[in-house]
């Protein structure tokens, strides 16, 4: 995707919000963020009180490049050398905060680390070089509910609230970034995402799968998140009376919506979420939805289903 004269100018103005304070939604290649300016108390704040987002729940701050994020998290070489083979993408690297850090502590939540990225996107990317800063940014979603992958989800979940959104159609992968804590002596996995446990490992050796621990390190792993307003249902082979019907591959029958014919999980993880928003907005009793293998990225979309079924 290249930008054009017209966005360019959206994403000049844009910057201008971020630099005044102001909170702006941008697309990602993950899902779409509600960004602010990561060193303004006051900008942090408005997205915690905007999406309703427990203060304890620390922020990903979106950086352009590893020169960047190193005058904000303290890297390891292990940590230097993810950092080269998978930025710009969609996966986050908690390290421990630099002294000099400039971000408000606001946005991690008081933590002696930080969660960083660059993300892969043109918009994202240009939007924070414009604005000159690191951009603190979780999904633009009200806290606890399904994350947005069009501008319009934005644009409908902060109506009145949030004045500036940039569309860039719909996001490629569709999930939230892989989260890995590289700040201590263990190396854990604590969001599966698009990049898996075994891409990480084929570049650094084994890493920790602790998600039993995750809460203490990660206090954001919530237990219910992604949920819509109906009940969800999992691993459903049909549905019952009055539940609509997400299916997975071609055997599944009697579909409502299906996340992927084919049975193929990067589509499915980009339907995903738009799916269930879809679902949710015809106001069904529940959403019963077919398995999902357990394998590559369909870790990643049953953590997220895991979460959107679990006891609100
Ligand atoms: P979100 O912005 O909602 O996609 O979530 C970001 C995730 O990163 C949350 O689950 C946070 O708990 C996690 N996170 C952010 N900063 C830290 C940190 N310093 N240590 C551990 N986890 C973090
Ligand atoms: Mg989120």
């Amino acid at each position: 995707m290249s930008i054009n004269a017209m966005m360019l100018k959206e994403i000049k103005d844009a910057a201008i919000q971020i630099q005044e304070g102001e909170l702006v939604g941008f697309p990602t290649e993950t899902v779409y963020g509600l960004g602010a300016d990561a060193t303004s108390d006051g900008a942090v704040t408005k997205i915690f009180t905007t999406k309703g987002r427990p203060r304890f729940n620390p922020l990903i701050i979106h950086v352009t490049s590893i020169e960047e994020a190193r005058q904000y998290g303290v890297f390891s070489k292990v940590a230097l050398d993810i950092a080269h083979h998978f930025w710009p993408g969609p996966l986050t690297l908690i390290l421990p905060r630099t002294t000099e850090c400039p971000i408000s502590w606001l946005a991690t939540a008081g933590l002696s680390t930080i969660a960083l990225r660059v993300p892969d996107h043109p918009i994202a990317n240009e939007l924070i070089k414009r604005a000159n800063r690191p951009i603190a940014a979780p999904s633009a979603n009200r806290s606890g509910k399904i994350s947005p992958t069009r501008a319009e989800d934005v644009i409908n979940e902060f109506r009145n609230k949030v004045e500036t959104v940039l569309d860039g159609g719909n996001c490629q992968v569709g999930l939230e970034s892989t989260v890995l804590d590289i700040s201590g002596s263990k190396t854990v996995l604590l969001r599966p995402g698009y990049i898996t446990q075994c891409d990480i490992e084929n570049k650094i050796g084994p890493i920790n799968k602790t998600i039993d621990n995750a809460k203490i390190i990660a206090p954001g792993m919530l237990e219910s998140h992604y949920a819509p307003d109906c009940k969800v249902r999992l691993n459903v082979i049909s549905s019952e009376n009055g539940e609509l019907f997400l299916g997975f591959g071609e055997n599944s029958k009697n579909t409502t919506l299906n996340l992927s014919v084919t049975g193929n999980l990067n589509e499915a993880a980009s339907n995903l979420f738009q799916m269930l928003r879809e679902l949710d907005g015809r106001g069904a009793s529940a959403i019963a939805i077919a398995p999902i293998p357990e394998h590559g990225l369909g870790i990643a979309i049953n953590d997220r289903l895991k979460r959107a079924a679990a006891p609100r």
